[in-house]
Parts: C-alpha cells; structure tokens; sequence
C-alpha cells in the first residue's frame, strides 16, 4: 500500500504524547504518506461514548488542533461535565464538549457495525487530517493495573489514583482475540521506514506489540525498524513512565528502552551515548514545530541510512 502519493509509507507506533509529538514531526517530513498506529489498549467506555485516548491525541496533534496543555482539543469548552457535575454525577473523567461530541459520535459507529478503523479514519477525515491514524487492533484490548493489591482500569489508575505507583502488574484484557487492522499490515509490509515513537514502552507500545502478529509484521517487513527514546536528559518529559519501566525490570536510559524492544530494532535514536545498536545521537526534546520537524527527519534519514 502507498500513500496518496504514490510513495511507500513511513510507519510510526505511537501513544498520545511522545509519539503523537513525533508524529506531528514526521507530517512535515513524510507528509500525507504517514501512517501511525496508535495504541487503543487505553480506549475507554464513559458517559456513553468511545474515548480513544491515543489515537484521538495523534489526531488532533496532526489537526494542529492540540490543546496547550497536551489533552484534547484546542479552545474546547466544558459545559457537559458542568453540567453533569451540578446533576451530582462523579465526573472522574474530564472531557471537553467537542470532544465528547466526537467520542459519542464514535460509539454510535461503532453500535452501527463501523469498525474502529473506519470511525477513526471518519474523525481523521472530518478534522481535515489526511495522514492515516490507524488503530493497533478492531477488537476492544483494555489495560488493567496491578497496584496496591488490586487490578484496576488504566484510566482509573491514571486519574483516580493519579498514577501512584509501585506498579505490580500489567495486563492487556482481549489482546489475545485481538488482530492488526488489515491496513496496519498492509502500511508494515510496504514501508520505507518504521518508528516507534518517544512513547511509554510499557503500556504505550507494548500494547501495539502484543497484538498477535504485529511483532512478527514488523520483523517480517524489509524496512528498518528504528526507536526514539522516550528519556530525555536522563528523566521522563512527562507521565508515569518510570514506575512502569521499574516494574517491567528496564532500566530508565537508553539500554533500558532497547531492552524494552530486543530483537525488534535496527537502530536506536537517543540523546545519550549509546554503543549496543547503531545508534543516533541528538538532542530529542520535541519542544516546539521545529523540534518535532527535526527529531522527525533526522530519525527518518538515520532509519533510511540502515536498510
Ligand atoms: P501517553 O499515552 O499520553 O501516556 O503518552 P506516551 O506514552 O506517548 O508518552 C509518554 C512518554 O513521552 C514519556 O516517557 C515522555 O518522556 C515522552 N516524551 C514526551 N515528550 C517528549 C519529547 O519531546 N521527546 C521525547 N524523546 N520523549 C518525549
């Protein structure tokens, strides 16, 4: 499959914050010949519509319809939860009326037999993106969190319990009933280059890895397969990446996120120094356009430089 213009796609595995950054990067580089396959393991069913977190956030990062503060969609208002807040409803999960307007639409196609594929593809389509977000799989995969001697929902455990490690396990409910998208196989096996994005390694990207085949696409697939580092100047930009790492037994440098992707890899961007694979060395901090334009095409360039 290529893109709309004819050339072979530049895959990107993203979560919704380092890997959507990226991905914004990569659509002055590549193009409308992107393709990103987002984690969907963080989707959740709430005030009858169908969040999908992930694949929403590269979304909107591709609409350059972001919100400053890195959630949901710029200059969105908050009547609803306003209102359902006055009705005495727990509001435990914020989320903006244009937001929610996309969300229940979501959740009505997919009542109505549209895959997530197809009603990602429709939001993508209606925010002018024509770039593909895909999904990692159609069927629901659900990450539950062992913490304080219980399993809970992700979301719960990110807002609720506002990510209060230790984490004592991970799980991804359905993931074995779960498949890539035909199209996801079809962007891997045909693609100039494939990146997994400065994303959490454990429950950003593991979750894409563990759908069944995907792994085996990947290394299957004649492109190089390189990775951004999440860790930027030694610590995390932002959220829980270090509890998970911790739990996952992976160090928080650029071995550990190697690790994280052993036997998957050709090369590896990260700002330290870093001899185990052929590695990029560059600053990776995706502060702003410019930034994200050149983490973008100077990881795509290195990734081109191995197949
Ligand atoms: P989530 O789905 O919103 O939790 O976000 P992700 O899993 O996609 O991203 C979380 C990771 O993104 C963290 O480990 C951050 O360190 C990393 N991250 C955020 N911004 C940047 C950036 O500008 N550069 C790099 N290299 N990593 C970043």
């Amino acid at each position: 499959m290529t893109g709309t213009t004819g050339v072979p796609p530049v895959v990107v595995l993203a979560g919704g914050t380092g890997g959507a950054k990226l991905a914004r990067g990569m659509l002055d580089v590549a193009g409308d010949d992107l393709v990103v396959i987002a984690n969907t393991a963080d989707d959740v069913e709430v005030y009858e519509s169908h969040v999908s977190p992930d694949p929403d956030l590269v979304t909107f990062w591709l609409a350059d319809r972001i919100d400053d503060r890195g959630w949901g969609l710029a200059g969105d208002t908050f009547h609803v939860m306003d209102g359902l807040r006055e009705l005495g409803e727990d509001v435990w999960f914020n989320l903006g009326d244009r937001d929610l307007a996309l969300c229940l639409r979501r959740a009505r196609r997919l009542r109505e037999g549209a895959t997530l594929t197809v009603a990602l593809a429709e939001a993508a389509a209606a925010l002018g993106v024509r770039a593909r977000v895909l999904p990692m799989a159609d069927q629901p995969v659900r990450t539950r969190i062992f913490a304080r001697r219980r399993w809970v929902a992700f979301q719960e455990f990110m807002i609720r319990e506002q990510a209060q490690g230790p984490v004592d396990g991970v799980e991804f409910e359905g993931i074995h009933a779960a498949s890539p998208p035909a199209e996801a196989l079809e962007a891997i096996a045909s693609a100039r280059a494939i990146v997994i994005g400065p994303s959490n390694p454990v429950i950003s990207i593991r979750p894409i890895l563990d759908v069944p085949g995907m792994a085996d696409a990947l290394r299957a697939s004649a492109a190089p397969v390189v990775a951004v580092s999440p860790i930027v100047g030694g610590g995390v930009v932002k959220g829980p990446t270090e509890p998970f790492l911790a739990w996952a037994g992976l160090s928080l440098d650029a071995e550990g996120i190697a690790a994280a992707y052993r036997g998957l890899l050709d090369g590896l961007v990260t700002d330290e120094p870093f001899d185990r694979l052929r590695a990029l060395r560059t600053d990776t901090m995706m502060g702003d356009a410019q930034a994200r334009r050149r983490v973008a095409a100077e990881t795509l360039r290195f990734a081109e430089s191995l197949s």
